[in-house]
């Protein structure tokens, strides 16, 4: 997942929904926490394992190795496993199908790439300090993976088959946008009533409190493209014309145009005219990062941007064209899936009272947003483990919300079965 503003977003979110007045909170489901607890050891286990597999999302060898390995511990749990191709980029995703007796169809989802580059361990190696485990990705996203796999573990001990349907899929590309992934994680949640998202959530060194994610911003790039004429710049300037201006125009004009599109913002970040020194340039181009948190913003946001492109002209003669590409939707969990996240609430209340907060939004990505897609599945973000410092140096998990979250997963899951 990547994001940097995501913790700033739920320090904020805590104020609103962290210590809320739940009702006395019930007993724990004893047989549930214990398996839990016994299950720690193993999760530890597992992660080392995992970590110790370097696998950035370049790093064809090191994603065949996780593929492998969650293949294999998937396998195990008694699931039929497929391979399923990415459309760009190396690696595959790994496809699990458990069947069982019950109605309800659930779909998990996490990644096995990460965002290091080999040899990281050399420098960043795993330890375990405190209430701490040390190791790159360990939290993003190893630490989603093995809540899936022990969580399933656990459940499988207990004999829990009240399901009609539990998919399990890890995607090789999140870390690079999911751009192969993309469509399978969309076209398969539309098949489910409920994906749980397993991306970590910040350690509570951080932010006080654990938390589930219920939005994240969509992203989209805008490129706006001048083109003019080229001109010797010092013996006929003026039978040029000059698109570097033109683009300075364009940019300033532009530049308020999210403040029409609700859900929109736009900031331009890039911008490349001219080969060399003595000629007017004849083409130039900007990039603008684009952030969306409504449905359909982006397309709105090209009609205004292309309708202030219209609107005037420095130059006589230049032709500016503005289009879009977008990225990940936005993800707006919707009253289904806000109520599993209360529901959650009461879960980790019966932990001693344990604060489970619920964040509104985050600046960064999430594959929850091609999940929630097709606006058929429920969808929540953020079972993973707690942690911190992804996609920064030293990340690590906090150990004792290992079996908080163990305990979660499998309680909310016997909750979807029953409902
Ligand atoms: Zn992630």
């Amino acid at each position: 997942m990547p994001f940097f503003v995501r913790h700033v977003a739920i320090a904020a979110a805590l104020t609103l929904a962290g210590a809320g007045t739940l009702a006395s909170a019930a007993q724990p489901d004893a047989a549930l926490l214990s398996a839990a607890q016994a299950a720690q050891p193993k999760v530890v286990q597992s992660l080392k394992e995992m970590v110790s597999i370097e696998s950035g999302s370049a790093n064809a060898r090191g994603l065949a190795q996780m593929a492998s390995y969650t293949e294999k511990r998937l396998q195990a749990l008694g699931a039929k496993v497929e391979r399923l191709p990415v459309t760009k980029g190396p690696g595959t995703m790994v496809k699990a199908t458990f069947t069982g007796t019950g109605k309800r169809r659930v779909m998990l989802i996490a990644h096995l790439d990460t965002v290091y580059p080999e040899n990281t361990l050399a420098t960043q190696p795993i330890r375990e300090e405190g209430n701490r485990l040390y190791g790159p990705g360990i939290a993003d996203d190893k630490g989603g993976i093995a809540v899936i796999l022990h969580s399933l573990e656990i459940l499988k001990q207990q004999g829990w088959r009240d399901y009609a349907q539990i998919t399990v899929l890890f995607n090789p590309d999140e870390e690079v946008g999911s751009v192969g992934s993309a469509e399978t994680i969309a076209t398969l949640a539309a098949q489910h009533d409920v994906v749980l998202s397993c991306e970590p959530t910040a350690a509570k060194d951080v932010v006080k409190a654990e938390a589930l994610l219920l939005g994240a911003s969509g992203t989209a790039t805008a490129t706006m493209q001048v083109q003019g004429r080229a001109s010797h710049a010092g013996a006929a300037p003026e039978r040029g014309r000059n698109a570097l201006l033109e683009l300075a125009h364009q940019l300033q004009q532009t530049r308020d145009a999210a403040t029409l599109v609700p859900g929109s913002q736009l900031n331009w970040t890039q911008a490349q005219a001219g080969t060399v020194r003595n000629q007017i340039p004849e083409s130039a181009v900007a990039y603008g990062d684009v952030r969306t948190t409504a449905a359909g913003a982006a397309e709105k946001l090209k009609v205004a941007l292309q309708d202030k492109v219209k609107s005037s002209q420095l130059v006589p003669d230049t032709h500016t064209t503005v289009t879009m590409e977008e990225g990940r939707p936005p993800f707006v969990a919707d009253a289904r899936g806000r109520a599993l996240a209360r529901r959650a609430q009461e879960i980790y209340a019966e932990l001693d009272g344990r604060t489970l907060a619920l964040a509104e939004g985050t600046g960064g990505a999430t594959d929850a947003s091609f999940a929630a897609r097709s606006g058929k599945p429920a969808v929540v973000e953020s079972f993973g483990l707690a942690g911190f410092g992804y996609h920064a140096r030293d990340e690590y998990i906090e150990l004792d919300s290992i079996v908080p979250r163990l305990y979660l997963m499998t309680r909310i899951l016997q909750d979807i079965g029953r409902n």
